[in-house]
């Protein structure tokens, strides 16, 4: 519902964020009957690649909601995320699904992409070996495995060009960039709702197509009239956590 918050006097519009997120199951369901949609778990996967062989990338939710099935099949020290994200795959709700492709972030993931292979019938399942450094042999192996991704996504009927891809890249990157910007306004209060509200603008952009969300993300930008804001005091610090890709940007005061 728009209100009339929006420094420039235009109405500032939440409600595209809320709806993505509210109906997301039905929104992908039907999406994968024109596109292809694929799952992400944890930071580090390569969603442009994804996006630039012509799929829908989104990433998989875990949230709130009691574990029964997937108990059975992963022990109690596995992280909430992974439990909670395979009790909805085993219900039925990830059938939109192709298949699923996962950087390695941490050792949980690569040993659910096995349950998951078993227990929920859906296509393709990949995982991206990341490197550990920067060095020269790091970054072929790192092509490598990015090539092979890539072969990968063309067996699934996926067709990746230069252009595609390059494409997707400033997609993505276009997104970052706004989403950085409106952490700075919220910063400078020029922004001010409830982190649950900021979070779901967020969380939109996981389940949404990213033409779409970036193009809710310029409107609502817009409203808010960013290149008046003053310069923000304090110290930056930028909070992230692996499991909901969750990053937040806040001031600090400086000490006196
Ligand atoms: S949420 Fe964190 S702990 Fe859980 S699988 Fe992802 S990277 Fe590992």
């Amino acid at each position: 519902m728009p209100d009339s918050n929006g420094l420039t006097g235009m109405p500032i519009d939440t409600g595209p964020f809320v709806e993505a997120v509210k109906n997301r199951t039905e929104r992908l369901i039907r999406h994968a009957e024109k596109q292809k949609v694929f799952g992400w778990f944890c930071t580090y996967t390569p969603i442009e690649l994804i996006h630039a062989a012509g799929f829908l990338p989104v990433r998989i939710y875990g949230g709130m909601i009691r574990v029964e099935q997937a108990g059975s099949l992963v022990p109690n020290f596995v992280c909430p995320y992974m439990r909670t994200s395979l009790e909805r795959a085993l219900r039925g709700e990830y059938r939109y699904l192709s298949g699923v492709i996962q950087g390695y972030t941490c050792d949980t993931p690569c040993g659910m992409m096995n349950i998951w292979e078993e227990n929920t019938g859906l296509g393709l399942f990949h995982t991206v070996p990341l490197p550990y450094n920067s060095g020269e042999g790091a970054r072929g192996f790192y092509r490598h495995t990015l090539n092979e991704l890539t072969d990968k996504l063309a067996e699934a009927g996926g067709k990746t060009s230069p252009a595609s891809l390059q494409r997707s890249l400033d997609l993505y990157a276009e997104i970052r960039k706004s989403l950085l910007r409106l952490h700075e306004l919220r910063a400078r209060d020029m922004f001010v709702r409830p982190a649950r509200d900021f979070y779901t603008i967020e969380e939109a952009g996981f389940s949404l197509p990213p033409e779409d969300y970036l193009a809710h993300l310029t409107g609502l930008i817009g409203a808010l009239d960013y290149k008046t804001a003053p310069p923000a005091g304090g110290i930056p610090v930028l909070v992230s956590d692996c499991r909901e890709r969750f990053v937040s940007l806040m001031m600090l005061p400086r000490p006196d």
